[in-house]
């Protein structure tokens, strides 16, 4: 039965009880309520403040935008059943191909990809010491993480959530000092790589040695679109990777890939397995094919985007730098949403408000404009608007420094 015809059958169907029960809605009005919900503007409807993005892809302000392919994807997956685990086989086949991993599966995030490789490191191939994790003491599995001082950003939360205890090392020789028969893995920080005194390499090359796990979060390193494989290439054991960030698939996806029996082993703690560490970070279908299409398209049409954000970015400098003592930059940020980002100085004898203000005038203006400021400066990226907006951006700025 077509859905159509199940709404025109409610017209005349008693509603006795059940279902609808203490309701009387005809079909006309069902298959009203079904059209218009497309058409509510849920955020005006519940008085919440929407703004365009031209900071960053911070989680408490949602991220940022999927693609209009993996909206698609979305839609059209969600009309469907299919198994969970042959799904994470199958898309799981493909992420690996295209990023020279041996095998890769759709987490709930970056965070939720560290957590689940950490588990799997854990618990090798064995179930039952996966279901026992975080508690770890008598289980016969090991206990601690390795990690650089450097590189201590918090989300290694994410490894301690399995209950391992934290190892803290700042040179080779600490390093070497540091790994006994509990060690269980290496991990790297890529963000921090500047913060820590050993690279990728030795890193490597140390753990090869002691025949260690790595791990490495990579969550906001792509693009260069080369990063996608370049950590497995390089030898990683297990490479992190957020699908919310430039790659715009679904804000809680990730991804986590490597070497084939511990992404199988990380996959007996995760969904849809029920009494392990990893159940609450659940992904459905709609996600899992989401990030999918989001990680083929940016590998395809990654290098054409670059050139858009470039021109949104010249499009917004060429708007403000007739202004008086304006200053403009344009660069790119060698690690993490390594994307082009403009930067607006002026002198502030001659421009009197301070970049905080500017930025709050923007943020409570029509529609809201969320920026980074300093104290003569305002900086954005481009990359997370939807196409269009950085002309908004351009005029709103403009009209901003022209009042001072
Ligand atoms: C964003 C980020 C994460 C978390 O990624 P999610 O996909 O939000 O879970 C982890 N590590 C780094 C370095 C990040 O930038």
């Amino acid at each position: 039965m077509k859905r159509r015809d199940l709404l025109k059958g409610l017209t005349v169907l008693p509603l006795a009880g059940g279902v609808f029960s203490g309701t009387s809605a005809s079909g006309a009005e069902l298959a009203n309520v079904a059209s218009t919900a497309a058409k509510r503007d849920l955020f005006k409807e519940l008085g919440i403040r929407t703004f365009i993005n031209a900071r960053a892809t911070l989680t408490f302000m949602t991220g940022s935008l999927m693609q209009p392919e993996v909206i698609d994807a979305i839609n059209n997956s969600s009309k469907r059943y299919c198994m969970l685990d042959e799904l994470q086989d199958k898309v799981g086949a493909k992420i690996a191909e295209l990023c020279h991993a041996e095998a890769a599966t759709v987490t709930s995030g970056a965070f939720s990809a560290i957590m689940l490789g950490t588990a799997g490191v854990l618990s090798g191939l064995d179930a039952k010491k996966a279901a026992m994790i975080p508690h770890l003491e008598g289980s016969g599995m090991k206990t601690e993480v390795i990690l650089q001082k450097g590189h201590d950003i918090g989300y290694y939360q994410a490894m301690k959530n399995c209950g391992v205890t934290m190892v803290w090392v700042e040179t080779r020789a600490d390093l070497e000092k540091a790994i006994n028969e509990k060690t269980a893995m290496m991990g790297f920080m890529n963000c921090n790589t500047n913060q820590g005194q050993i690279k990728h390499k030795e890193w490597l090359e140390v753990a090869k040695k002691y025949k260690i796990p790595t791990l490495i979060d990579i969550a906001a390193d792509v693009p260069p679109i080369e990063n996608f494989w370049k950590f497995n290439d390089m030898g990683f054991d297990l490479v992190c990777l957020s699908g919310g960030k430039a790659i715009r698939g679904p804000q809680s996806s990730g991804v986590l890939m490597g070497k084939k029996d511990l992404i199988a082993a990380a996959r007996l703690s995760a969904s849809p397995r029920g009494s392990t560490i990893g159940r609450g970070h659940k992904v459905n279908k709609e996600e899992i094919l989401g990030l999918y299409v989001a990680i083929e398209k940016f590998i395809r049409t990654g290098e054409e985007e670059w050139n858009f954000w470039m021109k949104q970015i010249a499009h917004i400098e060429n708007a403000v730098k007739d202004i008086k003592s304006i200053k403009t930059r344009v660069f790119v940020p060698e690690l993490a949403n390594a994307t082009p980002n403009l930067e607006i100085s002026w002198d502030q004898t001659v421009i009197k408000a301070t970049g905080q203000e500017i930025q709050k005038r923007l943020s409570l203006g029509e529609p809201g404009i969320e920026l980074n400021a300093g104290k003569n400066n305002i900086s954005l990226v481009t990359f997370i608007m939807v196409p269009g907006e950085e002309k908004i951006v351009a005029k709103r700025i403009r009209e901003e420094l022209l009042i001072g």
